[in-house]
């Protein structure tokens, strides 16, 4: 063929080709921003001032890769392997299931001290043993000795004599301990948003609560703003913000050291702004200066309430391995802001769960939820019969 015609071809080829990429791109393009849009997010939204409004994540999760559609008329199409879950996504478990596994490590000490008290025959030592054991397991001593006492005298006057009988006879007073309250958490009843301030020590898990709260929410398909009000540590707005990419919800901070009632502020008229129906705050939980922690928590609060009115929920985030330690630190936060519920972390990790009727009992709050481990799906409503139940999972008697 002519040289000259085979160049001329070349370049037509050429340009064809490049035309192809670049209508590819563009439409790429267009599906991002139609997802963005779906969302319901806007880049960059500046509310209130210096807030950064993140908008959720678009990127794909990585090692993704996106495979053509199948043609299922196509004899040499095989079926799909069975879908792998990612580590951090574990196979969703009940709630009984889970409160019995992850209360493990309480139920092997104080279960297995129980069983085998009772299944030696009940007498005087049986009741000292009792004592031990549930003070052992974090149960506090007032509780223990109302608990053993009541036990006993229903024993004796029941003429018990069977291990059995007892054990059951004491799960249900250690149900009875933990009592009836609401353990639901609050919501608007108006159009809100609804607030939920969580307070705590430094590393109580409040930010991991929160975001387990967020994720929580993601799962039912609602949005909530997460407001990073601890500007004391810029790790803790860091972390909730990678909390907020995790669950695809936003996140509102300021710069270290700012003030965190107007990172509040920020963030309720950011969930106003988006229409969400939620915001949950994180606070700061130092505790060497008392008087700065209840004057700040304090502000927080009485900037947020100016905006929504009585906040919906003050939430205390307590470790559960911390066990009377926890309880007195407890009481200094209480005594600076009106607690309306405690979130009991790390029960996974602790072979004192019986912290949760000491809690209950000395502070005069509901559990309303507690954390059973690191995972974001750890958070659970907390359930008194599920937990009972979980401390005595595999007690043969
Ligand atoms: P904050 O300082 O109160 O915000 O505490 P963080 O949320 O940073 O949590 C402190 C540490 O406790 C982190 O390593 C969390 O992963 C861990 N943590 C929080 N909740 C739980 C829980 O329920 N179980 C376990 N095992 N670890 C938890």
């Amino acid at each position: 063929m002519d040289p000259v015609l085979l160049v001329i071809l070349a370049v037509i080829v050429a340009a064809v080709v490049a035309g192809a990429v670049a209508v590819q791109r563009r439409s790429g393009g267009t599906r991002e921003v139609e997802a963005f849009q779906e969302r319901g997010a806007e880049p960059d939204t500046d509310v209130g001032g210096a807030v950064t409004l993140e908008a959720p994540s678009t990127e794909a999760p990585q090692g993704a890769t996106e495979a053509p559609p199948a043609d299922p008329a196509d004899p040499t199409v095989q079926p799909a392997p069975p879908v792998e879950r990612a580590p951090t996504e574990p196979e969703p478990m009940g709630l009984r299931e889970r409160f019995r596994t992850r209360m493990a490590r309480t139920a092997n000490v104080l279960g297995s001290q129980v069983a085998d008290l009772l299944g030696r025959g009940i007498d005087d030592d049986t009741w000292e043993g009792l004592e031990e054991a549930l003070i052992t397991a974090d149960v506090g001593v007032t509780a223990t000795m109302e608990i053993v006492e009541e036990l006993r005298r229903a024993v004796r006057e029941q003429g018990i004599t069977d291990g059995a009988e007892v054990l059951a006879l004491l799960k249900q007073q250690l149900r009875d301990a933990l009592g009836d309250a609401d353990r639901e958490l609050v919501r608007a009843s108006d159009e809100g948003p609804t607030v939920w301030l969580v307070t705590g020590v430094n590393g109580a898990g409040k930010t991991t609560t929160i975001g387990k709260l967020a994720s929580i929410e993601r799962r039912a398909g609602r949005d909530c703003v997460l407001a990073a009000a601890d500007t004391f540590r810029a790790a803790a707005a860091e972390q909730l913000e990678l909390w907020g990419e995790r669950t695809d919800q936003r996140v509102v901070r300021h710069d270290e050291g700012a003030d965190p009632a107007s990172v509040a502020y920020d963030g309720f008229q950011a969930a106003r702004a988006t229409d969400a129906p939620l915001l949950v705050v994180d606070t700061a939980g130092r505790l060497h200066n008392k008087t700065a922690l209840m004057d700040e928590l304090g502000k927080v609060k009485r900037v947020l309430e100016k905006q929504a009115g009585p906040l919906e929920e003050v939430l205390l985030v307590l470790d559960g391995t911390t066990g009377q330690n926890g309880i007195a630190q407890a009481r200094a936060f209480l005594e600076a802001v009106e607690v309306t519920g405690i979130v009991l972390t790390k029960l996974d990790g602790s072979s004192r769960g019986g912290i949760v009727v000491a809690v209950q009992r000395e502070l005069g709050l509901p559990v309303k939820f507690v954390g059973l481990g690191e995972d974001v799906e750890d958070l659970a409503p907390f359930d008194p019969d599920l937990f009972v139940e979980g401390l005595f999972a595999d007690v043969g008697v």
